[in-house]
């Protein structure tokens, strides 16, 4: 296994007690071209898994450049009102009165869209953003980043909508929320969830993740609080309430590290076969340009035959693809394999059954063994 002896403490829980569970030598940033080592660590305490080589030397300045141009949603209409969207939309809803009293923030805002959702449906409730990145903000925004003491007011709901798997330290970041919180407030956290990543094989060891969040490690780093609503499907979404302090404890299980070893053996090796198609002639399809797409093809793009690449794409409707150059296919075939650019693993089966019966010479969610 790999060093661990620099390690910092377990953000979680403090201890020192960790297992290298994950390593790679290239990894990116979703939106930069810059690559770094990538290490990740397992608390043989409290189970938590987190990116160990975020806590050393040059990340900080790597993370400011990659925030700097965070343009995820730049591709979509404003409001993206995605399905995944929607399923926050709703749950936030029921917890939201219409009433010209109840204060809503939300931390890493981006450009507003789910506030400016919610202000459609609740149009009498008083919403605030903070975002950091140099986006175009289409609702009240405060242009920082989140830090104690920048704001004075007490807020019924805050929202952290894939926002809390970035942040380092996040104990600390709940005890600053906690001040600001009213007594009866609640927080909204959605965040990716790591039994996902490593059942279905998804690309969620990028730089910007630090955290690496189970249901029940959520639960650990959120002690003096209960989860008053809790879904575990493509994410983890969960509200929580002020508690008294607990003492839920969450613990390691041997077995990630066994997992992590599949999940590493598993994508090496669908990569190597669609290597081997490009290499055989076989077209290979991009479903999906947008940003899973561009960090997928950082990594393929040196290593793949791209003239005999295309793309599909329901909604980006030119010709040629802006950033490798790729055509468009205009029809399914038989020589096709198509990639499903999505890292969801819902939206990756609805594209799935949506092509399956298309005669295709294979089809790739990555990196699930087909
Ligand atoms: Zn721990």
């Amino acid at each position: 296994m790999f060093n661990t002896e620099d390690s910092p403490p377990c953000p979680a829980c403090g201890s020192l007690d960790q297992i290298a569970v994950y390593e790679k030598e290239a990894a990116y940033f979703s939106n930069l071209d810059i690559s770094s080592k990538f290490a990740a660590n397992a608390c043989r305490q409290c189970g938590f898994v987190f990116q160990s080589s975020a806590y050393s030397g040059s990340y900080d300045n790597m993370l400011l450049q990659c925030y700097s141009n965070y343009n995820k949603y730049q591709l979509f209409p404003f409001p993206n009102r995605s399905a995944q969207n929607a399923k926050t939309l709703e749950i936030l809803l029921e917890r939201i009165p219409n009433d010209h009293c109840f204060n809503i923030l939300e931390i890493g805002s981006n450009r507003g869209d789910m506030l400016f959702m919610i202000k459609e449906r609740r149009p009498a409730v008083n919403v605030l953003g903070i975002e950091p990145a140099g986006v175009d903000c289409r609702v009240p925004t405060i242009r920082a980043a989140f830090a104690n003491g920048l704001l004075s007011n007490k807020f019924d709901l805050i929202i952290l909508q894939h926002v809390f798997e970035h942040i380092k330290n996040p104990r600390k970041l709940i005890a600053d929320i906690r001040h600001i919180l009213s007594d009866t407030g609640v927080i909204y956290i959605e965040v990716p969830n790591l039994d996902n990543t490593l059942g279905y094989c998804l690309d969620d060891f990028i730089l910007e993740h630090v955290n690496y969040f189970t249901v029940e490690t959520l639960s650990c780093v959120l002690d003096d609080f209960s989860p008053v609503e809790l879904y575990s499907e493509d994410f983890i979404r969960a509200v929580y309430a002020r508690a008294a302090a607990s003492q839920r404890k969450s613990s390691f299980a041997p077995s990630i590290v066994e997992r992590f070893h599949r999940y590493r053996t598993n994508r090496q090796e669908a990569i190597e076969k669609i290597c081997r198609d490009s290499a055989e002639g076989k077209t290979l399809v991009f479903y999906g340009v947008s940003y899973y797409y561009k960090m997928l093809m950082r990594e393929l793009a040196p290593v793949l035959n791209l003239q005999k690449c295309m793309f599909y794409d329901d909604n980006y409707l030119q010709a040629y693809e802006q950033e490798y150059g790729l055509r468009r296919l205009t029809e399914f075939n038989g020589s096709c394999v198509v990639i499903i650019c999505s890292n969801n693993f819902i939206v990756q089966d609805e594209i799935y059954n949506k092509i399956c019966g298309c005669g295709l010479n294979g089809i790739v969610r990555p990196w699930r063994a087909s």
